[in-house]
């Protein structure tokens, strides 16, 4: 069975790519399964040019077919901040709580109609230092002006996406994977990963492994 990378260490999304990833004839790993592969430095400024270099990266340094994502939360009001500096918004040590400290405190004076947001996840799909596909997933929503609920990760407790009146981290893992940015990203990479598999395994695709 052809093998598939994830290339995160970040257990939050790797939990929920697994879920969304399932039916694919695919052997799933994650980069913790490698051992001395370095982390790549997300210095894009984009979160499609991160998700390319990782992809391509990873997949170079395993030999393998990788599938990265960068994701983040972009704000209207703050021109689409923090977007791809999503995970360290509040600086140097930043922790998901002070990310939402940070966000809350910036938007302390903007009204409930202003304050729309969404999340945004790019996949990048590669195959041996080779590009194999580049697509997206939204998920539009507003900020609170509190944190509420327990579950989920990073901004979920202070995004309540569009038609519920419940933060992401109130809906449960299991709602959230049904209308997230990245199971809509995951959705089409899923569909990528099927061609790809199948044509692999055409004795005519000249490609080897
Ligand atoms: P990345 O690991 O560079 O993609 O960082 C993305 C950052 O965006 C994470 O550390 C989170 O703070 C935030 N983020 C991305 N996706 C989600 C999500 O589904 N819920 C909450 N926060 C998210």
């Amino acid at each position: 069975m052809t093998e598939l990378v994830l290339a995160t260490r970040n257990q939050d999304k790797l939990r929920e790519m697994k879920i969304l990833l399932k039916g694919l004839p695919l052997r799933i790993f994650s980069l913790s399964s490698f051992k001395g592969i370095p982390d790549v430095k997300e210095n894009g400024r984009t979160l499609e040019a991160n998700a390319k270099k990782k992809a391509l990266y990873t997949s170079r340094a395993l030999k393998k077919l990788c599938v990265a994502d960068d994701s983040g939360l972009e704000v209207k009001v703050l021109d689409a901040k923090p977007g791809v500096y999503s995970a360290r918004f509040s600086g140097k040590g930043a922790t998901y709580k002070s990310n939402n400290e940070k966000l809350l405190s910036l938007l302390r004076n903007i009204p409930p109609s202003k304050r729309k947001a969404q999340f945004r996840c790019v996949i990048a799909i590669a195959d041996k230092g080779r590009l194999i596909g580049i697509v997206e997933g939204k998920c539009k929503g507003r900020i609170t002006c509190k944190s509420i609920g327990k579950s989920g990760f990073g901004y979920d407790p202070i995004f309540m996406p569009d038609g519920y009146k419940r933060t992401f981290a109130q809906i449960g893992l299991r709602k959230k994977n049904r209308i997230s940015h990245r199971k809509k990203a995951l959705v089409q990479a899923k569909k990528i990963l099927k061609r790809y598999v199948l044509m692999l395994r055409q004795p005519s695709s000249g490609r080897q492994g």
